[in-house]
């Protein structure tokens, strides 16, 4: 069927999400990021480069670029970096290149970013930003999941929680805030969120020409 259906399959033709999601540290913001992408092949993760020390279970280029702080500040000086951070001592940055192909190419960005990353990217492009906080059900919750996942020294999930009291005072400079209680119903709703998301007016530009036809159509049935 040819006019208005063209509307469906306008992968490529719509704009871009740059999906963020923030959250304190250990509140899930990784685990629903994973669902996220293991679920929807529109929707790709933009890597981050970081100074910090890689953790057990990561992969270097998969979970982050680990990089020296060296390299580091070269790629800030070059204009590299869409944005960037220190957190807990170390730099996170969002490279530049990769971020603007996948938007004009119609793809949707998910953003593992803090909140001063997040507070950059609207600077820019606030536009294309769709941003989403999650909390923890709980400060107890909180502390017990970084314990349970384990991958951190005492010393650091301590500095992590002090961290949190800085983050969590930013909930309201973002879009949409959900509670991780239950991680099912959560990641439903973060789902909710992003398929919504794609559907505003903005993100569909091809719909000025295909509403043209439509009323070209209509004038030609009402007039014929
Ligand atoms: P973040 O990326 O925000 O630092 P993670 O996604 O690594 O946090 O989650 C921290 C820990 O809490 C992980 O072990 C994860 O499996 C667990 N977790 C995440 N969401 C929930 C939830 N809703 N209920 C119970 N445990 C959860
Ligand atoms: P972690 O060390 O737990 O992987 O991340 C620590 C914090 O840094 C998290 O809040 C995470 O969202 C943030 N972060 C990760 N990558 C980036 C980035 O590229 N830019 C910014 N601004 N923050 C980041």
């Amino acid at each position: 069927m040819q006019g208005i259906s063209k509307i469906e399959s306008g992968a490529g033709a719509r704009r871009g999400v740059m999906f963020v999601i923030s959250s304190p540290s250990g509140a899930g913001k990784s685990v629903l990021s994973r669902l996220l992408l293991q679920s929807d092949p529109e929707i790709r993760l933009s890597i981050s480069v970081t100074t910090r020390a890689r953790r057990p279970s990561e992969v270097d280029g998969v979970h982050y670029h680990f990089i020296d702080v060296a390299t580091f500040e070269a790629m800030r000086e070059r204009g590299d970096l869409l944005e960037w951070a220190e957190v807990h001592g170390n730099f996170y940055a969002t490279p530049r290149g990769p971020v603007e192909l996948a938007l004009a190419e119609g793809r949707d960005i998910l953003f593992d970013i803090d909140v001063q990353g997040t507070l950059q990217l609207y600077q820019r492009m606030r536009a294309d930003v769709v941003s989403v906080f999650i909390l923890p059900p709980s400060i107890a919750e909180l502390q017990s999941r970084l314990k349970r996942r384990a991958e951190d020294e005492d010393a650091v999930i301590r500095r992590r929680l002090q961290t949190a009291e800085t983050e969590i005072a930013h909930w309201s400079d973002y879009d949409y805030v959900l509670v991780n209680d239950d991680l099912e119903k959560c990641y439903g709703e973060l789902k909710q969120i992003l398929a919504s998301e794609r559907l505003r007016r903005h993100r569909q530009p091809f719909l000025a020409d295909e509403i043209a036809v439509l009323l070209s159509d209509l004038g030609k049935a009402l007039n014929g």
